[in-house]
């Protein structure tokens, strides 16, 4: 989350919910140290947790301005902050059983509520295009496609104090290149910035050409399908819509083997009909399936499942489904019962696409542990785990690197948004570039 303030303008970007180790989502509850009913505006990038997922708890402690973004973000949004809501309210009322049934610690009283999230709802204002310039007088923000996910942008800020003005640009999170259906990112525009703010993720690496990782999905199904099915854990928002628009694709041109794919997420569900309803986004060959054939993500072989009651039936497949379940890094949800059914055979395969993160279950697949619990229950990992890790969503370093070299000349640069090694990589990379470079700290306060 970043305060701007110029005069007496304040603006926020973003309010994203930290992820990750304890002492880190624990900067969640710090309420921000500025006055939240002075704050104007919330220029929102994109739709993801790491962005969007604190507002709610802004506004519950008075944030009550214009939240601007696009249609799919907006819409995105407000599914994944329902979601959350729901989530903290189910654990609060599980650690509370708990509490009365075994004296356990009390349990966290939610970040926010359903009716914050509601409220939070109401906050957002006419959603913006691509190319669209809001424009309050003292400042003007335009909205440019940053290729990450469905309706997710980077900002071009012009702000004016005294009769001066700084033009500021919020990289948001950049996108990779040739990903299904989202088109590549947009350069900066010709007009010259004075600051850059950069996502930094993959600042260190780059990341596999997507036609190799598509080649390794691809033989992962033919070789596991005809004896055996394939679990693969799946983020709701993306990631799924992804893989059923490569499968899709397959289907059409005879590459997918004989099988059912089942997409057993409502929440991914949910996503996919955002993305439905926003196919002017698309990139143009997802246009162009569209045009052909109405729906990209659907296919004869796909069927949605939303009730618990189907999921469960699903565990009677034997061979030849491709399960796509959440959470996606297996620490909750319905893809638990899936691994639970299906690790003790070897006929089948876990295929993880996704980053898993520190003491999840997905990263003791990763790391190769030969007996897992899950819900209390020990069991043994017989099935194959694959790993295919060219799918992100994130611009990789070199994209970074390229996109970054469209500046001319060379803003002044806060690396943000990664953590310490890919960060300062970048950092050398940029410098190289010819950029001068800063990494601010939490809360820190810069005066441009
Ligand atoms: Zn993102």
């Amino acid at each position: 989350m970043y305060l701007l303030e110029a005069g007496t303008r304040r603006v926020l970007v973003d309010s994203g919910a930290f992820q990750g180790a304890p002492d880190l989502e624990a900067r969640n509850r710090d309420v921000p140290p500025m006055d939240l009913k002075s704050v104007s505006h919330l220029f929102l990038t994109h739709a993801h947790q790491d962005h969007c997922g604190r507002i709610p708890f802004l506004v519950k402690n008075g944030f009550s301005g214009a939240i601007v973004c696009t249609a799919p973000a907006a819409e995105l949004a407000q599914l994944m902050l329902e979601d959350t809501a729901k989530i903290q309210q189910e654990e609060a009322e599980r650690d509370a059983r708990h509490q009365k049934d075994e004296g356990g610690p009390p349990p966290a009283e939610p970040l926010f509520s359903p009716a914050d999230v509601a409220k939070t709802a109401q906050l957002f204002s006419k959603p913006v295009v691509y190319g669209e310039t809001v424009d309050l007088g003292d400042l003007s923000v335009t909205y440019r496609d940053a290729g990450h996910i469905l309706g997710a942008a980077f900002l071009e800020m012009k702000v004016s104090e005294n009769g001066a003005a700084k033009r500021i640009i919020f990289s948001g999170d950049q996108g990779n290149l040739s990903k299904p259906a989202i088109p590549d990112p947009e350069l900066p525009s010709a007009t010259p910035a004075d600051y850059l703010l950069i996502e930094s993720t993959y600042g260190d690496r780059d990341h596999k050409p997507m036609s190799e990782t598509i080649e390794e999905f691809k033989s992962v199904l033919t070789s596991t399908l005809p004896k055996g099915n394939v679990i693969i854990p799946a983020f709701a928002l993306e990631r799924a819509q992804e893989l059923l628009y490569l499968m899709r694709g397959m289907y059409e041109n005879h590459e997918l083997p004989p099988c059912a794919v089942y997409l057993d997420s409502p929440l991914a569900i949910d996503a996919t009909e955002v993305y439905m309803r926003h196919s002017e986004f698309f990139n143009e060959e997802a246009q162009k399936v569209v045009a052909r054939s109405g729906n990209p993500f659907r296919f004869p072989a796909v069927e949605f499942i939303h009730d618990v009651e189907g999921s469960k039936k699903l565990n009677g497949i034997e061979r030849g489904a491709v399960i796509i379940a959440g959470s996606g890094m297996c620490n909750g949800g319905r893809i638990l019962h899936h691994l639970r059914h299906h690790l003790p055979h070897s006929q089948n395969a876990v295929l993880i696409i996704g980053y898993q993160g520190e003491g999840t279950l997905g990263r003791r697949l990763v790391n190769g542990d030969k007996i897992v619990h899950i819900r209390g229950q020990s069991v043994a990992v017989n099935a194959a785990v694959h790993t295919v890790n060219g799918f992100s969503a994130h611009a990789d370093r070199s994209e970074l690197l390229r996109w970054s070299s469209a500046l001319k000349p060379r803003p002044h640069t806060f690396l943000v948004h990664g953590e310490e090694g890919p960060m300062t990589s970048l950092a050398a990379g940029l410098n190289a570039n010819g950029f001068s470079t800063e990494m601010p700290n939490y809360q820190q306060t810069i005066e441009l």
